[in-house]
């Protein structure tokens, strides 16, 4: 490998994001559950993301949008005005949240830098992902931060002409297959595989993946003895 690019995801990669989604959605089924019963509500939510995503993206201000769309939905809109203030509150909390490293990430960004140009490749609003880095206090350690609409194929490929590199001197690093490694592969370049315990539904895939230039690992630092 002569890799001159190592890109990390950002969401369950470097820090912990989907746990938080996951008790917003929780919190949001509470305040409907005299008309459904949680996993009704949550079905209804799911639905409608996946309904919005080509209009809204990826990230929290999407996610308020779709519960209150959902929440009048739910309730054929008979819903106490409550509730909709209560669903932007969650989403507003979602955006206060501190950052929660995980572990390994500030060393394995350590011993990297000088080495490799690192960068941040990350889905999500704009605003809330350079807040969420500002915060993180890793921003020092990244040549370049990438904040993309989405990560297929084109994608990709726009990121590391912009790098201007070859597409095999370029790793992706990050917990979803779906994003972070088929597309990578795809266009020729590296991908490692780090699993985080909690994945969203939209970013499950269910076959597995071998090829050489693919390897997956269970802790971020594993990394440095592959490089
Ligand atoms: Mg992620």
């Amino acid at each position: 490998m002569a890799i001159k690019v190592i890109a990390f995801d950002a969401d369950d990669t470097l820090w912990v994001n989907e746990p938080y989604f996951q008790e917003t959605e929780r919190r949001f089924c509470e305040l409907l559950e005299d008309y459904l019963p949680h996993h009704s509500v949550s079905q209804e939510l799911f639905r409608t993301e996946m309904q919005n995503l080509p209009l809204y993206g990826y990230g929290v201000k999407a996610f308020m949008l779709c519960m209150v769309e959902t929440a009048l939905k739910v309730t054929e809109h008979t819903l106490n005005v409550t509730v909709i203030e209560k669903a932007l509150e969650l989403g507003k909390e979602m955006l206060a949240k501190p950052i929660e490293l995980l572990d390994g990430v500030e060393d394995v960004l350590a011993s990297l830098k000088g080495r490799y140009r690192l960068v941040v490749a990350t889905k999500g609003d704009l605003l809330d992902q350079e807040r969420k880095l500002k915060k993180s206090g890793l921003e020092h350690f990244f040549h370049h931060i990438e904040i993309m609409s989405d990560k297929r194929e084109s994608d990709y490929l726009k990121l590391i002409r912009h790098l201007d590199i070859a597409p095999d001197e370029f790793i992706m690093i990050g917990n979803s297959l779906k994003s972070d490694v088929l597309p990578v592969l795809a266009i020729g370049g590296h991908a490692v595989h780090v699993p985080y315990h909690i994945t969203w539904e939209h970013e499950k895939v269910d076959h597995h993946v071998e090829h050489d230039r693919f390897r997956s690992i269970a802790r971020i630092n594993e990394i440095l003895s592959h490089l």
